[in-house]
C-alpha cells in the first residue's frame, strides 16, 4: 500500500495553486464582440439576441430557439410552454440542481421525484412510469453530467405527456445521432460560467413546436405579444399583455458573448471529452472507484466528471476523500445533494430519505473532478495524481 503522506495530514500537496472545478474560457474575440454590442444601438434584446438564437437553433437542430436570462428562467418558460398549471404534477429526477424541480413550484405545480438509473444516474424511465398519474403535465429528464437520457424510452413512457430536457449539462452532446436540443419536446440550457458556453448569466429554450415557441417568447416578455424591437420597427405603440409573464429577456450584451462562444462549442466539447478520457483511463486501474456508465448510443458532453467511490473498499467516507483531495490543491465538488433532501423540500413537500434510494446512495459516494476548456495537460495530471494518491492512501 502506498503510504505517501497526504497534504491533509501535513504532507506536500500535489499543487499549491488551487485548481477550480470549472471555469470559463474568454478570448479577445469574445471581449471584442461584447465591446461591439456596447457601442451599438441595442443593449437589451435586439439583433444580437436574434442572431444568437438562429445560430443556437442550427447547432441543436431545433426549429426554434428562445434566449432567456438564465437556465432557471428557461426551465420556468419551458414548463409554462408545456402547459403546466397550478395543481399539476411534474415528474423530475432528484439527481440535479434544485432549479429543475423549483420550476414546477413557480407555476404552483408539484414536483414528483422519480429515482435515477443506478449506472448512469440519469432518470430511470421505469421510475418515471411509476411516478406518472392522471395529473402529470410534464416529465423532466436531466442529462446528468452531460450524458443525454434515454430519450426514446422516456418519450415512449411519456406517451404524449410533454417532455422537457434540462440540458444544462449536455450542450454539444448527442443521442442516437441526434443533437441535444432536439431530443425532448422542449429543451433548456444554461450559460452560467461553469457550463460549456457562457454569457455570464443566460439560458435558452429550444423546441420544434411552433406553439410552445410562441408561448415561450410571450412569457419571457411579461406576457406581451410584441417586443420593443418589433414595435420600433413597425412604428406602432400598441401592445397587449395576454398572459402573466416575466422579464426573462437576455440582453444583446450577453448574446454577443454567447454567439462568440458558440463558435467554439465543438472545440470546448472535444477538450472536455479528452480530459474525461484521460480520467477514465487513469481511474480504471483503481479498485476504489466505479465509473458512472456511459451508454454506447450517446456523445457525452462532460459538463462535469463525477467519480463514484466504492465506499466498502475505502477506510474513509466521501467527506474525508473530498477534503483530502481539496487539500492536495484540487477543487473537487459534489453534484448533487438530491433535491428531495433539501430542507425546503422536506418541510414544504414532506419529502426525505428513502424516497429515491438510488440517488441517495449515489450522492454519498460522488466526487466531481475538474473539467473545463482551459485545463492544461499538467492540470489533468495533477488531478489524476491527487485522486490516485488519496484513494491509494485510504484503500482497505
Ligand atoms: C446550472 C443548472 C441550472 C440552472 O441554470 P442557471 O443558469 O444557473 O439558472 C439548471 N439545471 C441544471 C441541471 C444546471 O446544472
Amino acid at each position: 500500500m502506498n503510504t505517501e503522506r497526504l497534504a491533509i495530514e501535513g504532507g506536500k500537496p500535489v499543487r499549491t495553486d488551487p485548481l477550480p472545478y470549472g471555469r470559463q474560457s474568454i478570448t479577445d474575440e469574445d471581449v471584442a464582440a461584447v465591446a461591439d454590442a456596447l457601442r451599438s444601438d441595442w443593449l437589451t434584446t435586439g439583433p444580437r439576441v436574434a442572431s444568437f438564437e438562429k445560430s443556437f437553433a442550427r447547432v441543436t437542430g431545433a426549429p426554434h430557439a428562445i434566449a432567456v436570462s438564465s437556465g432557471t428562467a428557461a426551465l420556468h418558460v419551458a414548463l409554462h410552454a408545456a402547459g403546466v398549471r397550478a395543481g399539476d404534477e411534474v415528474v423530475v429526477p432528484p439527481m440535479t440542481f434544485a432549479a429543475s424541480a423549483n420550476a414546477a413550484l413557480y407555476l404552483g405545480a408539484r414536483p414528483v421525484f422519480a429515482d435515477v438509473d443506478v449506472d448512469t444516474l440519469c432518470v430511470d424511465p421505469g421510475a418515471v412510469r411509476d411516478a406518472v398519474t392522471p395529473r402529470t403535465r410534464a416529465i423532466i429528464g436531466v442529462d446528468y453530467a452531460g450524458q443525454p437520457c434515454d430519450w426514446d424510452f422516456l418519450r415512449d413512457v411519456a406517451s404524449g405527456i410533454p417532455t422537457v430536457d434540462d440540458a444544462a449539462h449536455s450542450l454539444g452532446g448527442s443521442y442516437r445521432g441526434r443533437p441535444v436540443g432536439s431530443l425532448a419536446d422542449i429543451s433548456t440550457f444554461s450559460f452560467h460560467p461553469v457550463k460549456t458556453i457562457t454569457t455570464g448569466e443566460g439560458g435558452m429554450v429550444t423546441t420544434a413546436d411552433d406553439r410552445a415557441a410562441e408561448r415561450s417568447r410571450v412569457f419571457r416578455n411579461h406576457g406581451i405579444t410584441t417586443d420593443h424591437r418589433q414595435r420600433s420597427q413597425s412604428g406602432a405603440f400598441f401592445y397587449e399583455m395576454v398572459e402573466l409573464g416575466n422579464n426573462y429577456r437576455l440582453s444583446d450584451i450577453h448574446a454577443a458573448l454567447g454567439r462568440s462562444q458558440l463558435a467554439r462549442l465543438p472545440a470546448f466539447v472535444a477538450t472536455r471529452r479528452a480530459i474525461a478520457a484521460a480520467y477514465d483511463e487513469a481511474f480504471q486501474k483503481l479498485e476504489t472507484v466505479r465509473p458512472v456508465r456511459v451508454r454506447a448510443d450517446v456523445v457525452h458532453a462532460y459538463h462535469i466528471y463525477p467519480l463514484r467511490l466504492e465506499l466498502d473498499r475505502l477506510k474513509a467516507d466521501r467527506q474525508n476523500v473530498f477534503q483530502a483531495i481539496r487539500a492536495e490543491g484540487i477543487g473537487v465538488n459534489v453534484h448533487y445533494v438530491p433535491v428531495h433532501l433539501h430542507p425546503y423540500y422536506r418541510r414544504e413537500l414532506r419529502t426525505g430519505p428513502g424516497l429515491c434510494p438510488r440517488a441517495e446512495a449515489a450522492y454519498e459516494a460522488l466526487v466531481t473532478l475538474p473539467v473545463f476548456a482551459r485545463m492544461t495537460p499538467r492540470d489533468v495530471d495533477d488531478v489524476i495524481a491527487a485522486v490516485t494518491k488519496v484513494l491509494r492512501h485510504y484503500a482497505r
